[in-house]
């Protein structure tokens, strides 16, 4: 078990002193330095152990360090490293290839994160929109959802404290109520371009859409003649046990964004689109210099080819309904907690109203008992195990949760 970091070791406080020297203050710090991972164990600079259920958030797919991985990867990089999208390269087109032949979508654009594969979708709706004479260009995106950091996906982006140091924004956004059919209607007309939305929340802390929303959002965008985009970079790629999110819900987007894990580990995103769709932008008006190149498609299409295998997917839903289940139970036994949410293995616990202490000690009090975590939305704490997780250690990761409670429930924590 891993001491508090009150008092790191003198080489960890060297690091917080550079780090917190050095960079533009924009995480927290000090942070604990990891130096070591295999599976769903990390190692910190003491030889501490943790269990980490933070996948780097919901990055590493199948666990830190994946046999065969890094060979393949360098392979690549011997022969072939970056070269830019002024020329082909054989991993980025057998990889669109793949995400085509698997998804059923009929293009797809690479780029290199979450958010921007969010601005190229919301670009490519809105000239999709002009292409066909339409004159509306507004968004619809949702309360709680997370697109990025970028301007169209932050203008998207609900968190009024991510948004407004940055205003103004790109206009023409409307924000509606996740999970309220009512209202539909008069959200989305024909001044909408696109409709965003997760269909599993996962800033916001794990919340599902139900199936009767993302049906209607489906059917109100058809209707108005909107794009309809599914932002799965955080839910997609095995995270919930389909390939898609979407597909436990039926529901087909016309352009869903894919990064995190697809990457397997290095940045990558895709923007898989209808032929139609991908049409609405022409050559040289949109892209990225590193995007598509040979080493992160060589990786992904590594990863993609593992997760989506038809055991694995199931191998991971039976683990999420074991996280489930585990959390469903610890959240009707403790006091501090108000329910557990999410679906496959994107899970949250949220705190109760009245719990004396937030999100932020439950992650710290983890931490100290050798779990890692990470905050969901205002009161919700999030688990991400990387989809190679074991049942023991599911067990093993919800006994430190239960245990990280107790500490606060009887330390009488201060709510901060
Ligand atoms: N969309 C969703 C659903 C996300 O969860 C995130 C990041 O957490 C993003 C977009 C932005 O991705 P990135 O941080 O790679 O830009």
């Amino acid at each position: 078990m891993t001491q508090a970091l009150a008092s790191p070791p003198p080489a960890a406080a060297a690091l917080a002193h550079d780090e917190a020297r050095w960079l533009a203050p924009l995480y927290p710090l000090p942070r604990l330095e990891l130096v070591r991972g295999r599976g769903a164990r990390v190692w910190d600079a003491a030889g501490e152990e943790y269990l980490d259920f933070t996948s780097g958030i919901a990055v590493n797919a199948l666990g830190h360090a994946p046999r065969g991985l890094a060979a393949a990867v360098a392979r690549q990089m011997r022969e072939l490293g970056h070269c830019s999208n002024l020329f082909a390269n054989r991993p980025a087109a057998g990889l669109a290839g793949e995400l085509v032949r698997r998804t059923g979508y009929e293009r797809v654009f690479f780029c290199n994160s979450g958010t921007e594969g969010v601005e190229a979708a919301l670009k490519f709706a809105r000239a999709h929109a002009a292409a066909r004479g339409r004159a509306g260009r507004d968004f619809v995106a949702f309360r709680g959802g997370f697109h990025g950091r970028t301007g169209f996906a932050l203008s998207t982006t609900w968190t009024p404290a991510y948004r407004e140091p940055f205003e103004p924004l790109v206009p023409g956004v409307r924000f509606g109520e996740f999970n309220a059919t009512d209202g539909l209607d008069t959200l989305i007309d024909e001044g909408v371009a696109a409709v965003i939305v997760e269909p599993v929340q996962g800033e916001a802390g794990a919340v599902p859409a139900t199936p009767a929303f993302l049906a209607a959002v489906r059917a109100r965008a058809t209707a108005a003649g909107a794009v309809l985009v599914f932002d799965e970079v955080q839910c997609g790629l095995g995270r919930c046990g389909r390939l898609l999110a979407a597909q436990h819900y039926g529901v087909r987007a016309d352009a869903v964004v894919l990064s995190k894990a697809l990457g397997g580990g290095l940045p990558l995103g895709a923007v898989l689109l209808t032929a139609e769709l991908a049409a609405a932008l022409r050559p040289g008006v949109h892209g990225s210099t590193f995007a598509g190149g040979a080493p992160a498609a060589t990786a992904a299409a590594w990863t993609l080819a593992r997760v989506d295998r038809p055991q694995f997917l199931a191998r991971v839903r039976r683990r999420g309904e074991q996280l489930a289940a585990a959390l469903a139970a610890l959240a009707a036994r403790r006091p501090s907690l108000a329910e557990a949410r999410g679906l496959g293995l994107l899970r949250a616990v949220a705190l109760a109203p009245q719990a004396p202490f937030g999100p932020a000690e439950v992650v710290a009090a983890c931490r100290d008992l050798g779990l890692l975590v990470t905050r969901g939305g205002e009161r919700a704490v999030r688990l991400l195990p990387p989809l190679v997780v074991t049942p023991e250690e599911i067990g093993e990761a919800v006994a430190r949760l239960d245990s990280a409670l107790t500490r606060l429930e009887t330390s009488g924590a201060e709510q901060p």
